[in-house]
């Protein structure tokens, strides 16, 4: 029999892009490797400029052996795949990807046989009155500063919202010697306490964020549980915070602020490529589908990692691994089906364990109904919530894209990005629905910002 041809291109070179492009070479492809970073890594992994240098251990603390590992597995790749990095998929038919080079603003098409979507996520943003004044940051971002800047948002930082990243993020700027005047977790500390059974699955994982906690206490930090963000103070930065805590209100002083309440995925790109979107209880969202071995619902199209739902960056190198054979096997190449079975059983064990975090850091089901009308919920258009319910309230529009074309909310730089999930929540909200009726905003190329003249046909000439 007569192997198909294998054209393979891995989108996102984060953990589970690597280990995708590891497998497909350990199996004799070349494939090629685009992400808009400038190095290899990905998030969690996130390596700084060649000439920084503060060891992995200071950068990644307790994660420094697998940084070091997946990093080493790229370098170690760079003769056996087409790497090319600063490149942004910025839109992708007819089986192939359009993307910008960044260095060089140009943009060339990437044609593919098979593709693997490894885009990963970025922080979940719920706005609060104040969040755009300078100084303000989400936890992700303020991590980015740490790890791939060395430089901190502030010298007084405040770090709320909830999720898992809230007091590791914490815990690496007070290790890093900046103050951390508080950390404002709007999970109750029952909720914690009664997730504790299902975060015991993953006894490692759990160790590490009591030890975070732990650790902040023992410096000082205050930590509140049960702690609602009510607005950001400031003129020309941030000076304090207020936050409701058992119906009183507290003021704290700060020079910055990082917040955020988890993640969300990054699904653009498989929506371009016509992937069938369902709605994920556990996540809040609707995600692209993918089968138990990485398979969309589009053929030759596959999802690995955080991209198509939050499970972290271990369960992201299974996830791609176990994509790669997917694909493989697909294409009639041999592939040793008991790795594939091991990695499915790791993938599915964890769910558990995500449901456990789910619980230990709940959604903040109440946020619509406290968000003021002035609150600027969108800022790349400067719509508030007042306008959307407005909207809501004059046209009786009941779903995310007709709000965006009455509002633009959504309609700027990030594409929704930022503020989907918060209109979203306004919306359900206004209209009396569950979130998961007002659906969500269809992807439009392209999915992140280009400069506007790429868009132009080559021959086309600007008149004089
Ligand atoms: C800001 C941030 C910080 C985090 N920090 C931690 C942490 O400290 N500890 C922890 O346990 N977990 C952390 N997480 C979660 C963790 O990073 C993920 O679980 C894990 O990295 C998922 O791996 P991945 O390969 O799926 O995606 P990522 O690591 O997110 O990699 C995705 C890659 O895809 C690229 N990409 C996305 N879209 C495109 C496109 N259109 N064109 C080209 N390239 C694209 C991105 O540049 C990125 O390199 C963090 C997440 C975020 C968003």
């Amino acid at each position: 029999m007569t192997r198909p041809v294998l054209q393979p291109v891995v989108v996102g070179a984060g953990p589970a892009g690597i280990r995708a492009a590891q497998t497909l070479a350990a199996h004799g492809l070349r494939p090629i490797v685009i992400d808009e970073a400038a190095r290899a890594g990905g998030q969690i992994y996130r390596r700084p400029p060649a000439h920084f240098k503060r060891t992995p251990q200071r950068l990644y603390g307790t994660e420094a052996g697998r940084a070091i590992a997946v990093h080493a597995a790229i370098d170690d790749l760079q003769d056996r795949i087409d790497h090319r990095p600063d490149s942004l998929v910025w839109s992708a038919q007819d089986q192939q990807l359009d993307v910008l080079h960044g260095p060089t603003q140009t943009t060339r098409t990437v044609p593919y046989g098979q593709l693997i979507v490894a885009t990963g996520a970025t922080d979940r943003v719920l706005p609060v009155p104040g969040w755009t004044l300078p100084g303000v940051y989400t936890l992700g971002g303020a991590q980015v500063a740490l790890k791939f800047q060395g430089c901190a948002i502030g010298s007084r930082v405040v770090f709320m919202g909830t999720g898992p990243l809230l007091y590791l993020v914490a815990y690496q700027y007070a290790k890093a010697g900046v103050k951390v005047a508080a950390v404002l977790d709007t999970a109750r500390f029952v909720d914690q306490l009664a997730a504790v059974p299902a975060m015991l699955r993953q006894p490692a994982v759990f160790a590490k964020g009591v030890t975070y906690i732990a650790w902040l206490r023992a410096h000082g930090v205050a930590l509140r549980s049960g702690a609602r963000p009510v607005r950001i103070l400031g003129e020309e930065r941030v000076r304090s915070v207020v936050w409701a805590e058992g119906g009183r209100e507290h003021t704290i002083d700060c020079d910055a602020v990082g917040f955020g309440y988890a993640l969300r995925s990054e699904t653009q790109l498989a929506d371009l490529l016509g992937c069938r979107f369902a709605y994920a209880p556990m996540h809040r969202a609707h995600l692209p589908e993918r089968d138990a071995a990485g398979r969309s619902s589009v053929p030759g199209v596959y999802l690995a990692g955080d991209g198509a739902g939050i499970m972290g960056a271990d369960a992201a190198e299974w996830a791609g691994e176990l994509t790669a054979l997917t694909l493989l096997a697909d294409h009639s190449v041999g592939v040793d089906t008991q790795r594939a079975r091991v990695l499915q059983q790791k993938l599915e064990k964890l769910s558990g364990f995500r449901a456990g975090l789910e619980r230990a850091f709940p959604f903040p089901e109440d946020w619509a109904a406290q968000a003021p009308d002035e609150l600027v919920v969108c800022r790349c258009e400067n719509v508030t919530a007042g306008e959307l319910r407005r909207a809501v309230a004059d046209s009786g529009a009941d779903e995310m894209n007709r709000l965006k074309a009455l509002t633009r909310v959504g309609m700027g730089r990030c594409q929704g990005r930022m503020c989907g999930v918060a209109a979203a929540e306004i919306l359900a909200h206004a209209t009396g629905q569950p979130v998961q009726q007002v659906g969500r905003f269809r992807g439009q190329a392209p999915i992140k910002p280009i400069p506007i003249h790429l868009l132009r046909p080559a021959d086309e000439e600007v008149a004089a």
